[in-house]
């Protein structure tokens, strides 16, 4: 997959619809298009990387600050003290279907422990 072809790179480039509610030189936070909470927000690096199995040494600070943005977007929209969950799906049993890494920061309902 090339970034011409890539949803979310044409999403971070502005050539595709998208509720954007963050952006900067090294990532951009939108909405989920089918969200399964009442906060649903996607959270990309611009630079297309295909999923955390391609990751490289290079990408830690890039990756990391994924979960700053996120904090910050949990602040700004008031769920930060009753919580969310940030997940990344990583390939087809991980449920991963958009190969362009992607951080879910979910909330604004209350979410059981996934492991019972
Ligand atoms: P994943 O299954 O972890 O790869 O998540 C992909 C997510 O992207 C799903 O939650 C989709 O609803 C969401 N999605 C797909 N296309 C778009 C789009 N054009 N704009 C916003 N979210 C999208
Ligand atoms: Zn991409």
């Amino acid at each position: 997959m090339n970034d011409d072809k890539c949803i979310f790179c044409r999403i971070v480039k502005g050539l595709e619809n998208a509720n954007i509610i963050f952006q900067d030189e090294q990532a951009t936070a939108f909405w989920d298009i089918n969200p399964i909470a009442p906060v649903h927000i996607l959270i990309v690096p611009n630079k297309h990387i295909e999923s955390i199995n391609s990751l490289q040494e290079e990408d830690t600070l890039l990756i990391g600050n994924l979960f700053l943005i996120a904090k910050r977007i949990a602040s700004d929209l008031k769920i930060d003290e009753k919580g969310y969950r940030l997940v990344i799906n990583t390939g087809p049993d991980g449920g991963q279907t958009i190969y362009h890494i992607h951080l879910h920061l979910i909330g604004g309902r209350k979410f059981f422990p996934v492991f019972k």
